[in-house]
């Protein structure tokens, strides 16, 4: 890779390309990177050389070209975002800022700190100039291209599964599904190499398989369209390894039920021409029934626009052919940088100001993450949820459909439609069958709400379950124009539940400069003002209570190394006796991945209330407190505590 390679495939897009600067980016990061090495022993020059190589790909403009080209100067050289600045403008150094990571000297006693840090800083940024984070995109793309040649395992799983849980969300939610597939791919092959290499192989023994009939197929799709006098693009879809591998584990179906034989694309010009070809297609191969999807005509929730077909092949083969103009494969596979960058010389109105709607909505919640956080852990853990979480779409009694992220429940629910309408929450309904507010929703679900003037506000205990930034805002809000005496008697309340939780009887006690350094992690200043913060929901009782305790005196000793890696925790559970209790618990216990070893006893009481004493295996606090949260939404329960 050299930098005419990178100016030519720039040019193809962007006439007006000002080259010289280019060139000059280029020989300043060079000259800045002379003494560097990669871990393959290559020049240090490749890597931002093959990141902006990448953004081509993207049809970047030229201060993501020139960004990529400086990205690691601040970072690991003698040269400073000051230095960049002074040579490239205002603008570039603020786009490096945001991509580069933060001091590794300052850091240097606390590299986790770094990272998040860096992290942070990499979203506000990307909050102002989202072309921030599709020059982060290319690089670390790069750098999990290139992640074999690590020899330090531990720090090549780290860098694997940070891509995994942080940049494969963000590639989706923009849409770039070209750099979400290869990433993914990637961290698949080094996090689960097994799977990986089995996949691998059976995806290629079945292409083998089906080489003949995919020539075949292209041959006669190909002279079937082309005798409508129509110039299309077909060719054979990648598919992308983990997203089927994902679809076996999900379904327990296996390889050949799920893997489409043979899928293709068909590529034209104008949309008279889509359903010419699709004419032409269906002329030619049998269509299946009901597998005829016009996503032209009703465009998806997400704006992806295409038309879909399953027909029967060659000797019956199941064919699958997805039928676009060029304009949406452009979209479909590049996203929002589509929309941002591509056929830019004569930008459609409407189009950018959808994309601008898109890039506020998406820069106003990192915003509001911010407000939310009180440490730079919270935003980060807020930012995975609400941001990059997979999303589900659920529907009102009308018909309207809402879209939440993943794991969210009635309250986020009641609280996106309305903030009166969660206020007043009396009861719940999904798909027709009462529910308590904490249950938690899935695609495709109709959630009823019933609200009551009666009803003076929300449970405190919501903040616990309440999954979206936006409805724990408003919680908060209301519980914030109350009375501090009213907030300070709650939190004693949420103090006392949260040890009843945990089989934990009286509040340690704690000398007065070991108090001090407590209630510093919280930025109070006394005992009372913590207890105020936690009543009117700002601080998390159990943030307070996993700082008070040690992890053994919550969890017990740890397990030993080398050994099985979890906790044996015992816990009680009262319940309103009903036929599929227990099968409830054990179906939530399976999907939260605890493991339930022992149930001890099983006794009613008065009331018809039946007692359940079980052990159970955790892998750490936070899995804990998701068991146990758990347990208190299922309906029926009226108790449930760790012994
Ligand atoms: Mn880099």
């Amino acid at each position: 890779m050299n930098i005419s390679q990178i100016i030519r495939a720039a040019k193809k897009y962007m006439p007006d390309l000002n080259e010289q600067k280019i060139l000059d980016a280029y020989s300043f990061a060079e000259e800045a990177h002379k003494n560097q090495k990669r871990d393959d022993g290559s020049p240090y020059i490749t890597h931002p050389l093959e990141t902006c190589m990448i953004l081509t790909n993207l049809q970047a403009d030229e201060d993501m070209l020139i960004t990529a080209l400086l990205h690691d100067v601040p970072e690991d050289t003698g040269y400073s975002l000051k230095d960049v600045g002074g040579k490239f403008g205002k603008k570039v150094a603020f786009l490096v800022e945001g991509v580069t990571k933060l001091s590794r000297v300052y850091y240097k006693h606390n590299m986790a700190d770094r990272q998040i840090e860096s992290l942070k800083r990499l979203f506000l940024h990307s909050a102002k100039d989202l072309r921030i984070i599709l020059v982060k995109l290319a690089d670390r793309l790069h750098n999990m291209r290139t992640l074999g040649n690590i020899k330090n395992e531990s720090k090549k799983l780290l860098i694997a599964n940070e891509t995994l849980e942080i940049y494969v969300p963000v590639a989706n939610l923009l849409g770039i599904w070209e750099i979400k597939f290869e990433m993914e791919d990637l961290c698949f092959e080094h996090i689960y190499p097994t799977d990986y290499s089995r996949m691998n192989s059976l995806v290629e023994q079945s292409a083998i398989r089906n080489d003949h009939i995919l020539k075949e197929t292209l041959k006669i799709a190909k002279s079937a369209v082309k005798s409508r006098g129509i110039n299309a693009e077909i060719y054979a879809r990648k598919k992308n390894l983990y997203s089927i591998y994902k679809k076996m584990v999900r379904t327990g179906r296996q390889f050949k039920d799920i893997y489409d034989l043979i899928a293709l694309r068909v590529i034209v010009n104008n949309v008279d021409e889509c359903y010419l070809a699709l004419g032409a297609i269906h002329q030619t191969f049998k269509p299946k029934p009901k597998r005829i999807k016009d996503y032209i005509a009703v465009p998806k929730v997400n704006g992806y626009r295409s038309i879909h077909t399953t027909v029967f092949g060659i000797d019956g083969v199941i064919t699958e052919f997805q039928i676009r103009t060029k304009q949406m494969h452009l979209d479909d596979e590049y996203g929002i940088a589509a929309h941002y960058f591509y056929d830019y010389s004569k930008a459609k109105k409407q189009k950018i100001g959808e994309v601008f709607r898109k890039h506020a909505d998406w820069a106003k919640k990192i915003l509001d993450i911010q407000k939310e956080a009180r440490t730079s852990n919270d935003f980060v853990d807020g930012m995975k949820f609400d941001i990059f979480q997979d999303r589900i779409f659920v529907f009102t009694p009308r018909g309207d459909v809402i879209d939440l992220p993943y794991g969210s429940n009635v309250v986020d629910f009641a609280y996106h439609i309305h903030s009166d309408i969660g206020d007043h929450l009396l009861s719940a309904e999904i798909n027709g069958e009462p529910v308590t507010p904490t249950a938690q929703l899935k695609t495709g679900d109709t959630v009823k709400i019933e609200i009551s003037d009666k009803v003076l506000g929300p449970k405190r205990e919501w903040l616990q379950f309440a999954k979206t930034g936006l409805a724990k805002t408003r919680i908060k809000e209301f519980f914030k124009k109350q009375s501090t005496q009213k907030n300070y008697n709650a939190g004693l309340q949420l103090l006392g539940q949260e040890l009843k939780l945990l089989g934990i009887s009286e509040l340690k006690k704690m000398s007065s400069k070991a108090e001090n350094e407590f209630l510093k992690n919280f930025s109070v200043k006394s005992k009372r003002e913590l207890v105020i913060l936690i009543g009117n929901g700002d601080i998390n009782v159990k943030n307070v209570i996993h700082t008070l305790y040690s992890h053994e005196e919550l969890l017990g000793t740890p397990p030993a190394k080398g050994t099985q890696s979890s906790y044996q925790v015992e816990i009680n559970i009262i319940f309103k006796d009903r036929v599929g209790f227990l099968r409830d618990i054990a179906m939530l216990f399976s999907n939260l991945g605890v493991n339930i070893s022992q149930i001890k006893d099983l006794n009613a009481d008065s009331n018809m209330q039946k007692r359940l004493s079980m052990t159970i295996e955790v892998n750490n606090l936070r899995h804990l407190d998701e068991a146990l949260m758990a347990v208190s939404s299922v309906k029926d329960i009226v108790k449930v505590w760790k012994r």
